[in-house]
């Protein structure tokens, strides 16, 4: 069994009266990790802690606050071995999964690293006689990170990676269904030489949680949230933001449509279609929910794309020849039935796929998915490919998006300015033209539309996200005032 304590003040500690809550493994039904239940008192002493500590780290130099960050990541994936086995117990998540998410990371750290020196400011001409203004960006304050299980060292080191570069102290509140996981990037990041308390680690079980995050929120020390998760926790978090008048970044969810135009090429298309839909079991916010095909080639891309699925089968994630491991949890494989079984009785051909057992669902492909469906607007978060056939450029836009997300989406077309004409009118923050919907670089403006949020995380959006942009002013010559 493994364990995951708090990280307070650099130091690993329980909760209040010892309290902890279980994570079990979601194949074995074991007891995976038994982690400390933060309190709201130990949220607020969390807090506090990173309070104390923000005049030190946002006082730290840029090199020294980049040095930390590159040894963070060295440090991370020298404990990639620990990291596989912490995703595999808490999440079912496959070890191919567990190191695509440390190498991702790592990125994301030095690409924060090289950021140290680039919050930069301007001169900006006043008419004011003798007046000197400029622009100038600074650290907020302390940053409440809020981060999910589905790709859970990415998520985190991304909720945390740009706020510590740009001089803020952060509490980070993990997941309840990854805490061992979330906890091991408590003991990486405690090693990279921050000042202690510069980051703090909490994770609380499912029932106290909501409360946790209200206090937070309304912490006074508390200046930037961030938020990645579902859209339902999401309007709860942007409310509580409003309600204290906290800035939120909101990373929530989605219903990726990946576009096959009538000139695409159907090999390329097939290839991003299996891998978007299918990757980490499709509980990939970016994962393709729906595949909008010109009528005139669907039947061919349905045949290539069933031929690809259909050998792939779910199983367990510690067999060395599994591709695709199991779900987050036997109620969320139960969820995703229901939504293939109700796209049946309403229709839908299934071209292959459908079974669940238990934490298990194999690739599913379905055909004819209308607006009548479940599946049609609500996020699966399972591994399910919905096409829908459109008879033209002008519906296959509409389709894409008649939906509330609006996170990444695909177009593939071998004539690249149709297809980019065709990107520029997709309501997404992302969309990529002949590749998958599953694209992650530290460095790109990562982030949604519509009810898949708002604000970006990466690069020099990052830098927007978690500075205040001050004006600053020197009078040089004698000024007059009217009064
Ligand atoms: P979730 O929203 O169900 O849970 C997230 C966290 O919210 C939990 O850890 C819980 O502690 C907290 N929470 C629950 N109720 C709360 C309340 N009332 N007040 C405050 N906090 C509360 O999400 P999840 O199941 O962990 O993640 C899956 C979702 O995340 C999917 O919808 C997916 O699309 C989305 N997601 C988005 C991105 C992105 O970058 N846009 C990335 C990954 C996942």
């Amino acid at each position: 069994m493994l364990s995951a304590e708090l990280l307070i003040d650099d130091v690993a500690v329980s909760a209040t009266g010892d309290a902890t809550f279980d994570r079990l493994d979601p194949v074995t039904r074991e007891v995976a990790t038994r982690a400390a239940a933060a309190s709201v008192e130990d949220a607020i002493h969390a807090a506090n802690v990173a309070a104390r500590t923000f005049p030190i780290w946002s006082a730290t130099p840029p090199t020294e606050r980049r040095a930390c960050l590159n040894r963070a990541a060295d440090l991370l994936l020298a404990r990639t071995d620990d990291f596989i086995d912490a995703i595999i117990t808490e999440t079912g998540g496959t070890r191919g999964w567990a190191i695509f998410n440390c190498r991702l990371a790592a990125n994301i750290l030095r690409e924060a690293a090289a950021m140290t020196t680039q919050l930069t400011g301007e001169t900006i001409p006043s008419d004011k006689p003798g007046c000197f203004a400029m622009s100038t960006r600074q650290p907020c304050g302390v940053v409440l990170s809020m981060a999910p299980w589905n790709a859970p060292v990415i998520l985190a080191i991304r909720s945390i990676a740009m706020p510590l570069a740009c001089g803020n102290t952060v509490v980070l509140k993990g997941s309840e269904l990854s805490p061992r996981t979330h906890g091991l990037i408590g003991e990486v990041m405690s090693k990279a030489g921050m000042p202690a308390g510069t980051l703090n680690i909490i994770h609380s079980c499912p029932e106290i949680a909501p409360g946790v995050v209200e206090a937070l929120i309304a912490h006074p020390a508390i200046r930037r949230v961030n938020f990645t998760g579902s859209t339902r926790v999401g309007r709860i978090i942007a409310e509580k933001g409003a309600k204290h008048l906290k800035p939120c970044l909101l990373e929530l969810g989605g219903k990726a449509p990946l576009v096959v135009l009538d000139d695409a090429d159907l090999d390329a298309a097939v290839a991003a279609a299996m891998f978007g839909a299918f990757f980490h079991q499709g509980q990939i916010c970016m994962s393709t929910e729906r595949i909008i095909v010109d009528e005139t080639i669907a039947d061919a891309f349905v045949e290539k794309f069933s031929a690809k699925a259909a050998g792939i089968r779910a199983s367990d994630p510690r067999d060395p020849e599994c591709v695709l491991g199991a779900m987050i949890s036997e109620q969320a494989a139960q969820r995703v039935k229901g939504l293939i079984d109700d796209a049946i009785v309403k229709g839908a051909k299934r071209v292959t796929g459908g079974r669940q057992n238990g934490v298990y669902v194999d690739p599913t492909i379905l055909d004819g998915v209308n607006p009548t469906m479940r599946l049609y607007y609500e996020e699966s978060f399972g591994p399910i490919a919905s096409i829908i056939r459109v008879s033209d450029v002008e519906e296959a836009v509409s389709v894409a998006n008649d939906s509330e997300y609006g996170l990444a989406a695909s177009v593939f077309g071998r004539d690249v300015g149709r297809a980019l004409t065709i990107a520029q009118r997709l309501e997404t923050g992302i969309c990529h033209i002949n590749a998958a919907t599953i694209q992650d670089e530290p460095q790109m403006p990562f982030g949604g539309m519509k009810s898949s949020g708002y604000g970006r995380f990466g690069g020099k959006a990052g830098i927007d996200a978690f500075t205040e942009l001050r004006w600053i002013t020197i009078q040089t010559g004698v000024q007059s005032y009217p009064i």
